[in-house]
């Protein structure tokens, strides 16, 4: 029987963990939170994919209040900039472009058109990618689906802490500031029993979630669950981080700027920007990557910068014994796609999927395992991509990642795509179908064949299609206000 779940940290892993758990399963298990404000949070990690959406759905938050408390902005997409090459950049949205047909994707369709000539740009058929280019937003939702605007957000992690600490605490979560010491473990089964505290007082349970960040208190320090490194795949293993001056005009969109080896956030908030440089130590010092970062800002500088260390990786089992690590704790991806959060999320509703209620068998370890570690490679392949598809010549760091060997799954994904347009779904990859096609072509993969039934139209038909699908995605765009002004009426009616 789990009758109580203690959860090992106050970052956003362990805030959203107590949040959600304590608002589906509140009324079957007590949940204390123990966190330590000597240790602190990492305090980055800002920026989201849509699938938060959810969270604030199932817990009830109102986005208005939620946009006000954490100081968040709206993200339509992440602009890549030279990635694919110096001086070229792409949107990753998280809008679909056209119109997909049962059988044969937009893409398909579009590609014919660019072989004979005609159809712009793929994302000339994206509103999310023509919005976010004109700087303006609203909610398109209740419309016709072809003008789905699918957002996420840029928000304030340490603001996005409290305000999920405040819907936890409400709900019945209890809070215990200290910093755990040892572990008491059960001399049978090794599970562990309790976390003593500094001051000597215990903290026990039957389910610990270890939400401890890169630390990995229970999962690492204390069971020792090892450790699989992917830095052979993806060589940043150290950001930058420094605030600034909030930026006229905020972009409803992250920036991800390459350098030499190495890329820059930046990240658009109400109240300031959020920047940082991700960068190889083997490349770059941390005076050199001090100066590309703050060489690069938009805005004065409003504190200095901050060096965090990483590792890019996962520990070999997410679920050991009783403890389940969710969050940092649990591995680590480099920023590129904001999915730390993400994984976050989607390793609490796994666990509650699977969640124990009659005590925890290796059936049920196993399958949280299995599906926490494909999740994982999946988005792994997707990052790798950014990286290896690239034909910038100016540094060794962009050399090296194009030529290495990239996991056998993505080899076969990139190869399929680039002989004609196929692209498989993963059932548990986060990113469908329009992310792959995306980023596959922004950086410069595109289908030498297409599918058969893009040859359906005459040509004179698919320029007729393909012109009217550009304007009929575009007719919103003159009745969106600009993405501040849609904030500061937002939040001002939150008030
Ligand atoms: C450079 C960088 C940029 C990032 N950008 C993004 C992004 O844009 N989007 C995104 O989704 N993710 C991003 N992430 C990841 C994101 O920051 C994390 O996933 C998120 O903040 C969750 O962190 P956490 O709660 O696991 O760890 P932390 O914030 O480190 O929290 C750990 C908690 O454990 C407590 N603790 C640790 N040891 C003890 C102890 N012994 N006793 C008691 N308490 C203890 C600490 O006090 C703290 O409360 C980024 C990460 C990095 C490194």
């Amino acid at each position: 029987m789990i009758g109580k779940v203690v959860v090992l940290g106050g970052g956003t892993a362990g805030w959203m963990t107590a949040a959600l758990l304590s608002k589906v399963l509140g009324a079957q298990v007590a949940i204390e939170l123990v966190e330590s404000d000597d240790i602190g949070i990492i305090g980055v990690g800002e920026a989201t994919i849509p699938p938060i959406q959810v969270v604030n759905s199932v817990l009830g938050i109102d986005e208005a209040e939620f946009l006000r408390e954490t100081k968040a902005t709206i993200k339509l997409a992440i602009r890549f900039e030279n990635w694919g090459d110096v001086g070229q950049s792409y949107y990753h949205t998280f809008g679909t472009a056209g119109r997909n047909t049962a059988f044969a994707s937009f893409h398909h369709f579009w590609n014919r058109a660019r072989k004979l000539g005609f159809g712009g740009s793929y994302w000339d058929y994206d509103l999310n990618f023509l919005s976010a280019e004109a700087g303006k937003f609203a909610s398109t939702r209740g419309n016709d689906p072809v003008w789905d605007m699918p957002y996420a957000y840029h928000f304030d992690s340490a603001l996005y802490g409290q305000f999920l600490r405040r819907h936890s605490e409400a709900r019945g979560v209890v809070r215990t500031e200290g910093k755990v010491a040892d572990v008491v473990r059960s001399g049978e089964t090794g599970d562990v029993a309790a976390l003593v505290l500094t001051d000597g007082r215990q903290v026990s349970g039957d389910l610990f979630v270890d939400c401890s960040g890169s630390r990995g208190v229970l999962i690492q320090q204390h069971l020792a669950t090892g450790f699989e490194d992917w830095g052979h795949w993806l060589p940043c293993d150290r950001a930058m981080a420094v605030p600034s001056e909030r930026f006229e005009h905020t972009l409803p969109f992250t920036r991800a700027i390459a350098h030499g080896a190495g890329w820059q956030w930046r990240i658009p908030l109400q109240h300031r920007n959020g920047n940082g440089l991700v960068y190889a130590s083997r490349h770059y010092s941390d005076d050199e990557a001090a100066a590309i970062l703050l060489g690069n800002l938009d805005s004065p500088a409003l504190a200095d910068p901050r060096i965090i260390a990483f590792r890019t990786g996962c520990a070999r089992r997410q679920w050991n014994h009783n403890v389940v690590a969710v969050g940092l704790s649990s591995g680590f991806l480099e920023p590129l796609e904001s999915t730390s959060i993400y994984l976050i999320q989607s390793a609490i509703t796994r666990l509650i999927h699977l969640f124990p209620h009659a005590g925890i068998t290796p059936d049920l370890v196993d399958e949280y395992n299995r599906q926490s570690r494909i999740e994982m490679e999946l988005i792994r392949d997707f990052i790798i991509l950014h990286y290896h598809a690239n034909a910038r010549t100016d540094s060794a760091f962009w050399a090296e990642l194009r030529t290495m060997a990239v996991p056998e799954r993505l080899a076969r994904k990139i190869a399929l795509f680039r002989a004609n347009g196929t692209l498989v779904q993963d059932q548990y990859d986060i990113f469908m179908e329009p992310s792959w096609v995306q980023v596959l072509m922004g950086q410069g993969i595109v289908p030498e064949d297409h599918h058969p039934l893009a040859d359906g139209p005459s040509e004179a038909e698919l320029a007729a299609q393909l012109a009217q699908l550009a304007q009929l995605k575009a007719r919103p765009l003159d009745q969106l206000p600009s993405h501040d002004a849609y904030l500061q009426r937002l939040v001002a009616g939150a008030r």
